[in-house]
């Protein structure tokens, strides 16, 4: 793993043209999580980087502060291209120090990440106005998940912390995504979850350039039976499957009242 530990930026926060976001934060450029859908590989064309995506991260540092002004009451991710608590958080804390700076933010804020690192800032949630945490989940399968999320929290850790979390008071999002076509299976993530989290955002796996042909060549190895599916939606372009799940997600989510969004749906 190359790590670059002092590449300059101008600012943390980042205006975003992501449809229900008005900001993102990423501490970080790079992944280690080394996701096998990862969709941020295409950030490497922002890096001097020539290693592979997953192979390198930058550690981003500015001595400009957080303008908490200019976000109050907008939307703020932290994270959209990088897991903000992926591993070698525990050593730089560039998202422990922005997470400081925000504390007295009016911003509504949101974190994503697959990793129980996040429970190390609990006490400045706690001071937080607006903060949702979200942590991703794709299966409730350990192997599954240690084929697809090598480097991240295993599931049975993301659901502790979920409930480490909501027992302190915090809001928790199981952030259902990717939904993996015949492999994700919402319900039963709903099922194991619905005691300690608030709310439920669903997301569909898309695929583009390098990460498809992981993908592709994971559904040959693992799961040839689906062949035929991938093929119908990633590259005849049929939207009839994730059609179908976003009516599935509406009527489960509905008749059972449950908070969601689903970003693929736009609801
Ligand atoms: S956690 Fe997100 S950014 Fe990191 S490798 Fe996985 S999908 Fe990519």
């Amino acid at each position: 793993m190359v790590v670059e530990d002092t590449t300059r930026v101008k600012d943390y926060l980042n205006k975003t043209k992501l449809e229900a976001l008005d900001y993102v934060i990423n501490p970080y450029v790079g992944c280690p999580n080394k996701c096998l859908y990862c969709y941020a590989a295409y950030m490497s064309s922002f890096s001097k980087h020539s290693e592979e995506w997953g192979e390198f991260i930058d550690v981003k540092r500015t001595s400009k502060k957080i303008n908490i002004f200019k976000i109050k009451n907008k939307k703020v991710m932290i994270s959209t291209v990088t897991d903000p608590y992926n591993s070698y958080e525990e050593k730089y804390r560039i998202t422990r120090m922005i997470m400081e700076q925000l504390v007295k933010s009016e911003a509504f804020l949101s974190i994503v990440t697959k990793s129980k690192l996040v429970l190390r800032d609990i006490d400045l949630f706690k001071q937080m106005k607006h903060l949702e945490v979200a942590l991703s989940i794709s299966t409730l399968d350990e192997n599954l998940k240690t084929k697809l999320e090598p480097n991240s929290s295993s599931i049975a850790e993301r659901l502790e912390t979920l409930k480490i979390l909501k027992q302190n008071g915090i809001k928790t999002v199981a952030f259902i995504a990717p939904i993996i076509p015949q492999i994700t299976d919402f319900r039963s993530i709903i099922n194991a979850t619905k005691d300690f989290v608030d709310e439920y955002w669903f997301d569909n796996l898309n695929l583009r350039s390098s990460f498809k042909t992981k993908m592709f060549k994971f559904i040959d190895d693992e799961y040839p039976i689906f062949k035929a599916l991938y093929e119908d939606i990633y590259n005849k372009k049929n939207s009839e499957y994730f059609e179908q799940t976003n009516k599935e997600i509406d009527d489960y989510c509905l008749s059972n009242g449950i908070m969601y969004k689903n970003f693929s749906a736009g609801t």
